[in-house]
């Protein structure tokens, strides 16, 4: 079943997806060469509280944390340990909120240092096939209109789309449905109808689509070691067109005073 939202729903999560966006933006100021994942976890965590909001991820299914963090062949679902980050890698930071009794959920990879051309590529390229999926999230397209417009871009680099893990419809419950896949048909899947809020996340493979899941039992990596990007934002249909509900706002403005 699908959980339609009012626009005093929307108003809310418009709310958590704020807290969402300025927490990542509180990690984007962490991210250096020597900064440990258990930091950024905490920082996340204290900014979400001091704001009002309860982390999402913690205890999600008996997820341990606040954030994933997913570093180079990590696609996604990275348990934040005491692993120091360091120049060259990437990092995809994934975060949820929720605050008045809806989640706002979304993510960000950022570059650490200096990364390989190929490697920043694979990053600008996922987050570009991350908004050509935006722009097919309009009332009366289907989930399959988004997979495509996604899967077209990056495989025509080369890349693969994850199969196992999709993005999701969002609201009082993190996960909602329908589901929204990376890659698809035009024309199929489910319909998109004013009042969804849908999760749209591209993980993007630089090597292979498959993947492999570690002992820990999330820790989900590429099967051939190669990395892996992420960037998720969230989408609410209206009858003319869609609005995000996420930003990047946060993240950009600290990523362009570290480039300035
Ligand atoms: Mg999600
Ligand atoms: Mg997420």
């Amino acid at each position: 079943m699908i959980h339609l939202k009012s626009e005093r729903d929307i108003e809310k999560m418009k709310e958590s997806a704020d807290i969402v966006g300025r927490t990542l933006g509180e990690v984007a100021k962490l991210i250096r060469p020597g900064v440990s994942l258990k930091t950024l976890d905490k920082v996340a965590e204290t900014f979400i509280r001091d704001n009002g909001a309860v982390p999402s991820f913690k205890g999600y299914e008996g997820f341990p944390a606040s954030l994933c963090l997913s570093v180079n062949d990590v696609v996604v679902h990275g348990i934040p340990k005491n692993q120091e980050l360091r120049d060259g890698d990437i990092v995809s930071v994934d975060c949820g909120a929720c605050k008045n009794g809806f989640h706002g959920d979304y993510c960000y990879t950022f570059e650490v240092g200096h990364v390989t051309e190929e490697i920043h590529n694979l990053c600008v390229r996922t987050k570009e096939s991350l908004y050509k999926g935006i722009a097919e999230a309009v009332e009366g397209k289907r989930v399959g209109d988004i997979g495509h417009a996604i899967q077209t871009y990056v495989e025509s680099f080369g890349y693969s789309v994850v199969r196992e893990m999709v993005g999701h419809g969002c609201g009082r419950h993190m996960h909602e449905k329908p589901d929204v896949p990376n890659y698809g048909s035009i024309g199929k899947g489910a319909r998109l109808t004013k009042g969804m809020v849908i999760c749209i996340e591209p993980m993007i493979n630089m090597g292979v689509r498959n993947i492999r899941v570690d002992k820990d039992g999330w820790t989900t990596r590429t099967a051939d070691g190669l990395p892996s990007a992420h960037y998720e934002h969230m989408v609410a249909i209206r009858e003319n067109g869609s609005e995000l509900l996420s930003t990047y706002r946060y993240v950009e403005e600290v990523l362009n005073k570290k480039t300035a």
